[in-house]
This record gives C-alpha cells, sequence and structure tokens, in this order.
C-alpha cells in the first residue's frame, strides 16, 4: 500500500513516490512551481555565486568584484552568507 503525504503547498494528502525519498509537495501544476521557487530561494540563501549567476544584484556585484581585484575571495563570499545581500 501506498503511504500517503500531506503535500505542504495545498495541504492535501497525495500517495508518495518511491522515487522520492523526500517529498513534500505534490504533483499538482502549482505545487511544483512553489517547490521549484523555494527550492530557489535556499539555493541563493546557500550559494551567492548562483545568485550572481541569476542576474540579481549584478551591479552590487560587480562593485565588491573590482574592489578586490576581479575575483571573488573568501572573505567576501563567507560576508555573503552572512548577511542578505540584496535587501
Ligand atoms: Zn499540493
Amino acid at each position: 500500500m501506498q503511504k500517503l503525504i500531506r503535500c505542504v503547498n495545498c495541504n492535501e494528502l497525495f500517495p508518495k513516490s518511491p522515487r522520492h525519498k523526500k517529498q513534500e509537495f505534490c504533483m499538482k501544476e502549482k505545487c511544483r512551481k512553489a517547490y521549484k521557487a523555494r527550492w530557489q530561494r535556499q539555493k541563493m540563501k546557500m550559494d551567492p555565486v548562483y545568485k550572481n549567476k541569476q542576474g540579481l544584484c549584478k551591479n552590487k556585484w560587480e562593485k565588491k568584484i573590482h574592489r578586490t581585484g576581479k575575483h571573488i575571495d573568501k572573505k567576501i563570499l563567507k560576508k555573503l552568507n552572512e548577511i542578505e545581500f540584496c535587501k
């Protein structure tokens, strides 16, 4: 018997897929979108380089990078991990 889990987006029960171990969202279009949006937000928080690739705050990034000589050094990466850069 398939186990039912509750979707964190629409709050409805759905059968858990054996292929997705950490599944929290059902397969509805809107829930898959919500999942992707959450994933992207998390990814951006964790990974400022990814954020940079997404073109967000590009100018701020470029200024920072210029100041330190055209590469992102470890100190800056650490800072960016500590603060929310795009406020
Ligand atoms: Zn759902």
